[in-house]
């Protein structure tokens, strides 16, 4: 039987701060393939997130289909946008939710996975970030788009440079991106859409750069809309999935571990020659050139 088998594979997924997002499920999908898993969240969030874990509130979502619960191997507190201590203002440093964290800046992130762990096989880079999301792209300021930029694009490049020589050949990353990099999606604004947009390319200039160095594959999942935390911030995401329900090909409710499940075959040997591919799981909504509940369609 062909079967995914994540079995003596370390996987480090950056970006879950609850239950509800690509990365939980991702890191469902990767464990329920037998893979070690090792959470990066980021530092604002560690104390709930970690609080809530300890409190048994995500226990029914890290139920496996064995009935046992997803083992976490470690969480690390991460801010995917400095890649060193000197790179963190002071306002940072000051702030309460990082005051009494530390170590985590990308390289120390890395360093104290390579310490605690030696290599890992997997890396998902599941993370974004515009704090002008809400805002068009022509009323966004240029700090709101560099900031856009950092978190959700610049961030796949600093891990997988930091991640790579800790990396095993044959190792797989994976990144998560929307089609509004692609495609003008009203409301995705801040610079996101330009964020997703470097996302999309640097993963083909990462895969060969990746994949000539360290030997490791370079994958994003374009993923249909999902009521994640994140998107909830950019305030359309109820209409985004109505829209998807009502235009895609597959009638159907677009699940997160569908995501997560496409996330471990290409993490897995299975897809030992995708790289550099962006693989869209959104119940086929990228192929539709027109939207079939328009008022168009209904004139006779
Ligand atoms: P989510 O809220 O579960 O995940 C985003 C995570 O990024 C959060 O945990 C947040 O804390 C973390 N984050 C933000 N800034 C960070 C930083 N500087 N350092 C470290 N972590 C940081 O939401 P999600 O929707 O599952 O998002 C995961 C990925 O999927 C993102 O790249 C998102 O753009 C992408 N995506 C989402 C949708 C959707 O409809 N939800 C659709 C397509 C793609």
């Amino acid at each position: 039987m062909l079967k995914i088998d994540l079995k003596g594979k370390t996987a480090f997924i950056a970006g879950i701060g609850d239950d509800q997002g690509f990365g939980w499920a991702i890191a469902k999908a990767l464990a329920e393939a037998g893979a070690t898993i090792l959470i990066g969240t980021w530092t604002p969030l560690m104390k709930i997130f970690t609080t809530s874990l300890a409190q048994g509130r995500f226990d029914e979502s890290r139920k496996l289909s064995d009935g046992s619960l997803m083992e976490i191997a470690k969480i690390y507190p991460l801010d995917a946008t400095f890649d060193t201590p000197a790179d963190i203002p002071q306002e940072i440093l000051e702030n309460k939710r990082y005051k009494d964290a530390g170590g985590y800046t990308v390289s120390e992130v890395v360093e104290s996975v390579a310490k605690d762990f030696g290599k890992i096989d997997i890396l998902i880079h599941s993370l974004a970030n515009g704090p002008e999301v809400a805002k068009p792209l022509l009323e966004t300021s240029r700090n709101g788009y560099m900031a856009a930029v950092n978190a959700s694009a610049y961030s796949l490049i600093s891990l997988i440079k930091h991640f790579g020589p800790h990396m095993n050949e044959k190792g797989a990353v994976l990144a998560l991106t929307y089609i509004a990099g692609e495609k003008v999606i009203p409301g995705y604004g801040g610079g996101m859409s330009s964020a997703k947009a470097a996302l999309d390319s640097d993963t083909q200039v990462l895969a060969f750069e990746a994949g000539q160095k360290w030997n490791i594959r370079v994958n994003t999942i374009s993923a249909g809309p999902l009521a994640s935390r994140a998107a909830k911030a950019i305030g359309f995401i109820e209409k985004m999935i109505h829209y998807a329900e009502n235009n895609a090909p597959l009638k159907k409710d677009l699940e997160a571990i569908e995501i997560g499940n496409t996330a471990a075959f290409l993490c897995s040997p299975l897809a030992s020659a995708i790289t550099g591919s962006i693989i869209y799981v959104d119940n086929g909504m990228h192929t539709m050139g027109c939207s079939l509940d328009s008022p168009s369609f209904k004139q006779e």
